[in-house]
């Protein structure tokens, strides 16, 4: 007969800051932006010695000073994301690869803006892709690795106005299983995070956006149009998605790859 394993039968969970990346590099994409930011601070509150890569000078700043005296360092990098040669190369020697850089445009497809189509899937997908390839030598010859890429609940549902942005989310759900199932015989494990809405900057642009283009107020925005599919009927906070993230570098998460880590209060549910 099976018996019930008591409290002495569940691992521990590890101690704060000790997740096991102490001794790691980590890169970490878009890392002056919300949730990228609280990515950085997690892995390196985690032990992880943190490469922070963003556009935004001033924001990496910001991180710098925020990170002080955690136990892992974070060096900040200012790239363009579309200098993919740059990409690529600055990924080498990563242990841990946080693909999270990304930007929004909302329009229909037929006044969607050409140039800005490409742009969104040059940051969004072929970056990724270059900066994977960058860090998977390294990655294999260590037998470990951990991706994460940052999707979005569109990288599993579509809305209405967001083509670039959908495309490029289905695409990196895409890389990202693939990536998996090449890493995995080297110890690379490769997952998607997918949020619902986060409280972030470019979240907060989209609702300014929203509420002038229907003339109501920001909290209607974010009630009956952000949240409408929603079950649980809030923004998630960014340090939620950094734990997440945590997790799938961590020892627990060794058997969890080519999947996606659902954050959306019940979204896809429906
Ligand atoms: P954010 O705007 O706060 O941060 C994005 C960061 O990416 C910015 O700091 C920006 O400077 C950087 N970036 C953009 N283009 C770049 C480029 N060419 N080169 C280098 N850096 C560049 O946005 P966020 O909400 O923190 O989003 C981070 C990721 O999370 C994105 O991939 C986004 O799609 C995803 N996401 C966000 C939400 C949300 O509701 N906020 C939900 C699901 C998924």
């Amino acid at each position: 007969m099976l018996s019930r394993p008591g409290p002495a039968a569940q691992p521990a969970p590890a101690p704060a800051g000790l997740d096991g990346l102490i001794g790691r590099t980590a890169l970490v994409t878009g890392a002056a932006g919300g949730i990228g930011r609280a990515c950085a601070l997690r892995l390196a509150a985690a032990g992880a010695e943190v490469r922070a890569v963003d556009l935004d000078a001033a924001g990496l700043g910001d991180l710098e000073t925020a990170a002080a005296g955690l136990p892992g360092a974070v060096e900040t990098r200012q790239l363009d994301l579309t200098d993919l040669d740059a990409a690529e190369a600055l990924a080498a020697g990563t242990d841990v690869l946080v693909n999270n850089a990304g930007l929004q445009r909302v329009g229909p497809i037929e006044d969607f803006p050409p140039e800005v189509f490409a742009k969104v899937l040059t940051v969004m997908l072929e970056a990724p892709f270059r900066l994977i390839r960058g860090a998977l030598p390294h990655m294999y010859a260590q037998g470990w690795g951990r991706i994460v890429n940052i999707s979005s609940v569109h990288g599993l549902r579509a809305s209405a106005y967001k083509s670039a942005y959908v495309a490029a989310k289905h695409g990196l759900e895409g890389l990202s299983k693939v990536t998996a199932l090449e890493g995995a015989s080297h110890g690379v494990t490769s997952n998607c995070v997918c949020p619902g809405y986060v409280r972030t900057p470019l979240v907060e642009k989209q609702i300014e956006g929203q509420a002038a283009a229907h003339g109501i107020p920001a909290d209607r925005v974010v009630a009956e149009v952000m949240l409408a599919d929603s079950a649980v009927k809030r923004l998630i906070e960014p340090d939620e998605v950094a734990a997440a993230v945590a997790y799938l570098c961590g020892p627990q998460a060794s058997f969890v790859t080519g999947t996606s880590l659902v954050m959306d209060g019940g979204w896809t549910a429906h």
